[in-house]
């Protein structure tokens, strides 16, 4: 039998475990469970930390189970990664073990006032005033703010620090610190790619920055220690897989980067799940964006092995929509039904939906924008509206490859896609039709996971998976070319252009 090699990919609307074949990257067998999101307040978005682990338990010991039925040993796991929604932020209670306060996760808005006086307060009035150490710009997406926050105005988090008891992690610390003992000895530890989107994170140094902790005031022992993208932290303390190292941590972002092969220079990919991200690997030098765009660290493979970078074009609301239409509105039950909603109108007839729940991200890093529907007639009904929603995904995906291909000067000829969202066969030939470049989707959609389960199995001490170019599994896709004119591509992209500019400085 192969070496099997597992992944945790914990998303902002899910989390699941899956299990792959180290030689093949063959998915032998999954489970996937649902993520409760509240919104206590609004623009507020948390969830439960500790429901994020009792996911985690159970998709692992329903994934072994499946596998115990298809006769498969599970002693033949070498390897656990985990890949995780980035900058969600939480701080727990080493003694305990216990969460202070609920997991903030990243589209959370409740720092906005906080991001404004900081803005306000640096030099001309720059967002982009940390960028040159951090890549990018102050905002209520990153860590920082949110850790800031919580030391502000939870008393158990302040009484905590005093007494050194509090520890602070992104999503990835809080699962390997659980999984590998929690408060009998738990590893505390992030990876590069996740202590990169945190804001106190030097990019060029690769360590905490002593500046960014004292700008921010956030004390310096909370954080966890900075590890590669691959090696092996700990072990797996108990359950079925009891003693598999866990030797893979990468940011999901990351994880699909890797996941879809894009481990040189030039190769980009762009990740449909909750939000949308666009990543562009630039190689082992940081690029700065003229446009909108951040400067991330990828991944690094590897304690020895150099950092590598990316461009990237983050997204705030892509799928989310999608569950606004479900939940808020109700006029699809599931997220996968708007496809037929959207087929039924084959046209927003001249409806542009602006989906700035969170403010706008890339480009336009832009707090105060809320979202709009315009262009409405007597006529437009809920299949233009399914319409509109998902061309605004299609929208704000150009408006990010515009930018990744000024900044790079080598338009990109073809785009890889992934995540939950690219299921949607009418969405990936509208994207097609809107970028008037071809679009491909592997067959095996969880890209994210096999980056984890790569990164894991290639760590040294598990050496199961090679990266090395010639060993590089041979995934199958399908291709959607642009069926339309550019010319009508381009009206409608105007108008969507037009209608952003009506979203922006709503709250201001
Ligand atoms: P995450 O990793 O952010 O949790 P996933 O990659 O699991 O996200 O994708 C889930 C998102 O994709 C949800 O927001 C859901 O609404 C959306 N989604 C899933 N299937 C479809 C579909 N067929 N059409 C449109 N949106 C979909």
């Amino acid at each position: 039998m192969d070496p099997l090699v597992a992944a945790i990919d914990q998303g902002t609307s899910s989390t699941r475990f899956l299990v792959f074949n180290a030689k093949t990257a063959e998915l032998m067998s999954q489970h996937q469970v649902e993520i409760k999101q509240s919104f206590p307040k609004e623009g507020w978005v948390e969830e439960d930390p500790k429901e994020i682990m009792q996911s985690i338990y159970e998709c692992m010991e329903r994934t072994c189970e499946k596998l115990r039925l298809l006769n498969i040993d599970i002693s033949n796991i070498k390897a656990l990664g985990v890949t995780n929604q980035r900058e969600t932020t939480l701080v727990w209670d080493k003694e305990t073990g216990e969460p202070l306060y609920n997991a903030i996760v990243w589209l959370d808005l409740r720092t906005q006032s906080t991001v404004e006086s900081l803005i306000n307060k640096s030099p001309g009035k720059s967002k982009n005033h940390l960028k040159h150490k951090t890549g990018l710009p102050i905002s209520t997406y990153f860590s920082a703010v949110k850790l800031r926050w919580l030391l502000d105005n939870v008393e158990e988090v302040q009484q905590a620090v005093l007494s050194q008891r509090a520890l602070f992690g992104t999503v990835d610390s809080w699962i390997i610190w659980c999984l590998t003992g929690g408060n009998n000895g738990g590893v505390h530890c992030t990876d590069v790619s996740n202590a990169s989107r945190t804001m106190l994170f030097n990019i060029h140094s690769m360590d905490w920055d002593p500046e960014l902790c004292r700008y921010f005031d956030v004390p310096m022992e909370v954080l966890p220690t900075v590890r590669s993208s691959s090696e092996i932290y700990g072990w797996m303390r108990s359950g079925s897989l009891a003693g598999v190292p866990i030797s893979g941590c990468l940011g999901d972002q990351s994880a699909a980067l890797v996941g879809q092969m894009c481990l040189r220079e030039g190769q980009s990919k762009n990740t449909y799940g909750t939000g949308c991200f666009m990543l562009r690997n630039t190689g082992t030098k940081p690029m700065m964006s003229d446009h909108g765009l951040l400067t991330t660290v990828a991944y690094k493979l590897g304690k020895d092995e150099p950092a590598c970078y990316a461009l990237e074009g983050s997204i705030a609301i892509a799928g989310a929509v999608v569950c606004w239409l479900k939940d808020n509105l109700g006029i699809v039950q599931s997220s996968s039904e708007i496809e037929k909603l959207a087929a039924a109108a084959g046209t927003s007839h001249g409806c542009y939906f602006v989906p700035a729940f969170s403010g706008l991200y890339a480009p336009y890093w832009e707090p105060s924008a809320r979202g709009i529907i315009c262009g409405l007639t007597q006529f437009t009904n809920r299949n233009h509206l399914a319409f509109a929603a998902l061309e605004a995904v299609c929208f704000q995906t150009r408006e990010i490859l515009d930018a990744m291909n000024q900044d790079s000067g080598v338009p990109l000829t073809e785009l890889q896609v992934d995540g939950g969202m690219t299921s949607n066969r009418l969405l990936m030939q509208l994207q097609a039709d809107i970028l008037c470049i071809p679009v491909v989707r592997p067959t095996m959609s969880e890209t994210t996971a096999l980056g984890a389960a790569m990164a894991a199995g290639a760590a040294e001490g598990v050496g199961v998976w090679s990266l090395s170019p010639s060993h590089l599994p041979h995934v199958t896709s399908e291709k959607y070319e642009p069926q339309i004119n550019p010319d009508e591509s381009e009206f409608r992209y105007a108008r969507w252009k037009k209608a952003v500019q009506r979203s922006m400085n709503w709250e201001t």
